[in-house]
């Protein structure tokens, strides 16, 4: 946890996000500026910077995300028609928050993804 980081500020209920879920490793709330009618983002409670900073010991935090992340999709109803998970890791690829993060993404069709 850090003073400075929003995601940990949010985490800690010092700053307003619409939470969906929430438990001791963990925390989903509603993207601010949605890309998609579903737009979640699943933030482990640890604060890790970006994937470049995960370690061996981290493997079932991720795999906990991703059932995490699978199991929003089909409580927010976009598992049949599908949806996309985005881990955005440093500047190339435009990761504006250092504290990691899953977009779920889903509820529009989204064209193929190279860009
Ligand atoms: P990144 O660009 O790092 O992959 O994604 C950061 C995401 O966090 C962006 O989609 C941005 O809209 C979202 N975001 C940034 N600040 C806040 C905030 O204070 N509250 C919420 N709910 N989302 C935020
Ligand atoms: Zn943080």
């Amino acid at each position: 946890m850090t003073d400075e980081c929003i995601f940990c500020r949010i985490i800690r209920g010092e700053a307003p996000a619409q939470i969906v879920y929430q438990d001791d490793r963990v925390t989903v709330f509603r993207d601010v500026a949605p890309k998609a009618p579903v737009h979640l983002l699943i933030v482990p409670n640890r604060h890790i910077e970006s994937l470049t900073q995960l370690e061996g010991a981290d493997a079932e935090l991720m795999g906990n995300l991703c059932l995490t992340a699978a199991r929003l999709a089909a409580e927010q109803g976009i598992s049949e028609s599908g949806y996309r998970l985005v881990i955005n890791t440093g500047a190339d690829a435009g990761q504006s928050v250092s504290h990691l993060h899953l977009h779920l993404i889903g509820g529009r069709h989204m064209p193929v993804f190279f860009g």
